[in-house]
């Protein structure tokens, strides 16, 4: 209790023993002592409801409360009261310029902003940069249903995903294909998610750019490769034996030269895709050669196993897939040095999904490089890359290729004990094995 309400409360207190003392006073001078404090206790009693009835009328009219006039418990109540309802408003006003102050800066964000109601899958709010990109309008849009709102986005499948939906990075608007957009969604709390677009167009235009520049450069490095190549292979290098050492240097360069521009142009070709022409892949002679492969960049050096103990093929193209499985195991290979062991496995996971492994017992990759060794170029070791004659792509073609496959590529290692590469295939992948149909092995 603070030191002016305490004064209020013995005012008050001293009032009340002054108006019986009063009634006591008047009833003895009368000679009727307690009717007279029973009058005067009434009237105190009738006055404290008079009182309790003004504050609670003010209370339910939401009426300001009176300002104080006397220092009572009654004006120090309807202090309390003004100084309550004056800092909730104050209070209010606070959070109605925070809210507004956060809108205005939702709606002036470049990226479209959209709250969706998630069992609902309503539109609650957008910004404005939801008109000229998404083409949602005010007001007919507001509590529209999502999926037609936004038609043809396949919103339906990719709410359904929820929290691990994946960001769609390169959609066309809904009201102008020419103009794509990179979509995501936050889910931020469980009613209410929020659907942000960004236009993407220029930087699809560069990428764009970036990968026909690639193609385009490759594809003029071929001919003259091709013929340099040529020449190369014509000279003899027992004609003139001073030369042979130059010669075979220029001939491995050379035919490395020629691997890079083969793996440039593979690599501009599967990104210039969305999908590829699919098939039924026999997996037991696919498995087949990549043991073959293996043993015969191996040359001996290394034991190369294979366990398929599954009754299972895969959907998928047969010759992606083969190039990609056959860039792990060459990997697996060259990065194993003599005496160790490759092992292929092809398995079905928990889920029914097929996964397809190259473990190795070689070199192995330091942790710190793990999340990067899918990038193009990226070497941990670049001699021993260039020794074995890696051109840095293979794992990047690999890994575009199961991409297209909506496979993922995972990678375990140890430094000294060895990697495995572990393709993982989605149930959808899996196809029943028929095994008369299919030859032993692929060419
Ligand atoms: P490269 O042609 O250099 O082999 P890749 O894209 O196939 O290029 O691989 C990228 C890098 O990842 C390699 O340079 C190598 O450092 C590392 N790497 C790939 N596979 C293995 C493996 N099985 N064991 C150890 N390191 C590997």
């Amino acid at each position: 209790m603070t030191a002016g309400t305490r004064t209020a409360w013995l005012r008050t207190l001293a009032l009340a023993a002054l108006v019986l003392a009063s009634g006591l006073g008047i009833g003895l001078l009368i000679d009727q002592p307690w009717p007279a404090l029973t009058v005067a206790a009434l009237g105190m009693l009738a006055w404290h409801y008079w009182k309790l009835h003004g504050v609670l009328m003010r209370l339910n009219a939401r009426q300001r409360p009176r300002p104080p006039v006397d220092g009572g418990a009654w004006h120090e109540l309807d202090r309390l009261l003004l100084r309550g309802q004056t800092d909730m408003r104050a209070r209010k006003r606070r959070l109605l310029a925070m809210l507004r102050a956060y809108r205005a800066a939702a709606a002036a964000l470049p990226d479209a902003v959209v709250v969706i109601e998630r069992n609902r899958q309503r539109v609650l709010w957008f910004n404005e940069a939801a008109t000229p990109l998404l083409g949602l309008q005010h007001p007919q849009h507001i509590e529209a249903s999502v999926v037609g709102a936004l038609q043809p986005l396949p919103m339906a499948s990719w709410l359904a995903a929820g929290r691990n939906a994946e960001p769609m990075t390169d959609v066309p608007s809904p009201i102008d294909p020419a103009r794509r957009l990179s979509l995501r969604l936050i889910p931020y709390s469980d009613e209410l998610w929020l659907l942000v677009a960004r236009d993407v167009t220029k930087l699809m235009r560069l990428e764009h750019m970036r990968r026909d520049f690639v193609a385009n450069v490759s594809h003029e490095l071929r001919t003259p490769l091709t013929v340099i190549h040529g020449y190369l292979e014509m000279l003899d290098p027992e004609e003139q034996p001073e030369w042979a050492p130059m010669l075979a240097e220029m001939q491995r360069q050379s035919q490395r030269m020629t691997q890079l521009v083969e793996d440039l142009l593979t690599l501009s070709r599967l990104e210039a895709r969305d999908t590829l022409p699919e098939e039924h892949i026999a997996m037991a002679p696919m498995l087949a050669t990549l043991r073959r492969e293996a043993e015969a960049l191996s040359q001996g050096l290394h034991q190369v196993r294979m366990h398929d103990n599954t009754n299972i093929d895969l959907w998928g193209s047969h010759n992606e897939l083969h190039s990609a499985f056959s860039n792990l195991v060459s990997n697996a290979v060259r990065y194993t040095p003599a005496g160790g062991e490759i092992t292929i496995d092809f398995t079905m996971d928990a889920n029914g999904g097929a996964v397809l492994s190259v473990r190795d017992s070689g070199y192995g990759i330091p942790e710190a490089h793990l999340p990067r060794i899918t990038e193009r170029f990226y070497r941990v070791s670049t001699s021993r890359s260039r020794e074995s004659g890696g051109t840095g792509l293979g794992l990047a073609i690999a890994k575009h290729i199961l991409g297209l496959h909506g496979a993922r590529l995972e990678v375990a290692s140890q430094v000294g004990l060895g990697s495995t590469f572990s393709c993982h295939f989605d149930p959808a992948r899996v196809q029943p094995r028929y095994a008369s149909r299919y030859p032993e092995a692929t060419p």
